[in-house]
């Protein structure tokens, strides 16, 4: 009899740690306090599930917020699984911001385990058109490319997504807010307006690069982008996707092929070889890189991809 009371008291325990109830929250939350400094305590405590969302919410809430990232640094994303300590530290914030279209697979589940009702979600993602897979990819991708962040367009979506949540959660700051959404917006309108006329002028819409991450971005330019992985987080590519990439390379005399940090630089590099091109750093800014902001990087981006299609 003592022995299954001392289990099930161990089992409420282990449930308590693992769903973060409201009494373990609040404690977690007063620990907290003599840890921080005072002003601190007065942040809204923001989870984000990965880099560029951290961006946006720091581009919004600025000082009134404390961010942090689920995705620890120089992770894929795509290949990440939650540990239960990234499971409590969602639990214990005010909001918790995913980018959604099957980015955070975890989500669903995460969100169902979380006893925490004051905790305000934001799905990034709402209002945006999204593009499907090929039927070839949704077995091993989902429905839907999940890559919205690199599109200038629907990066503003999800910052205004974010700062309707903030706005919502401190109605005090909401002027603030707004401001910083207002400044923040116009500078992506304004790298959106410089290439929309740029790329426009350009007779070659084909690039090459290693993870297809670009869909949304060619969706606003009337790019195509041609990938070297069969997959998004990495995957060799067959043999007739390879002769497919190399005879579209020597067609549109393509002189560059981009390559990013996370996925396998190799395919990319026998590929650039076989045709004479050269390999080229590309950001999709699914983990911090260099130091540079997501505008630093989008503009880079956009500026490489752009003298490649004019040489
Ligand atoms: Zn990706």
């Amino acid at each position: 009899m003592l022995k299954k009371i001392i289990i099930i008291m161990i089992s409420t325990c282990i449930i308590a740690t693992l769903v973060g109830c409201s009494q373990s929250t609040s404690g977690a939350k007063e620990q907290g306090v003599n840890s921080k400094t005072q002003n601190d305590q007065s942040k809204l405590k923001v989870v984000v599930s990965f880099n560029p969302l951290k961006e946006f919410a720091e581009a919004i809430g600025k000082d009134k917020i404390q961010v942090t990232t689920v995705v620890p640094e120089g992770v894929e994303p795509h290949d990440f699984d939650l540990t239960i300590k990234d499971m409590k530290n969602i639990g214990s914030a005010d909001l918790f911001v995913y980018s959604g279209f099957g980015m955070e697979p975890w989500v669903d589940k995460t969100l169902t385990s979380i006893d925490n009702k004051d905790l305000m979600v934001v799905n990034s993602s709402k209002g945006i058109t999204p593009l499907k897979n090929s039927a070839g990819e949704v077995q091993q991708e989902g429905q839907y490319d999940p890559h919205i962040w690199l599109s200038l367009k629907d990066a503003k979506i999800q910052t205004k997504n974010i700062k309707d949540a903030l706005v919502k959660a401190d109605k005090k700051n909401e002027k603030f807010y707004e401001k910083n959404y207002l400044d923040f917006s116009t500078q992506l309108d304004n790298l959106y307006n410089e290439y929309k006329t740029k790329f426009k002028g350009v007779q070659n819409k084909n690039f090459v690069t290693g993870h297809a991450a670009f869909g949304y971005m060619c969706r606003d330019f009337g790019l195509k982008q041609n990938s070297v992985e069969s997959v998004f987080g990495g995957g060799e590519p067959t043999p007739q996707t390879l002769k497919q990439l190399v005879d579209l390379c020597k067609k549109d005399k393509i002189k560059v092929i981009f390559m990013e940090q996370l996925a396998s630089p190799r395919v990319s590099e026998t590929l650039a070889q076989s045709v004479g091109a050269k390999v080229q750093k590309i950001y999709t800014i699914e983990s911090s890189e260099g130091n540079k902001t997501y505008l630093e990087s989008m503009k880079e981006n956009l500026s490489n991809i752009y003298s490649s299609l004019n040489q």
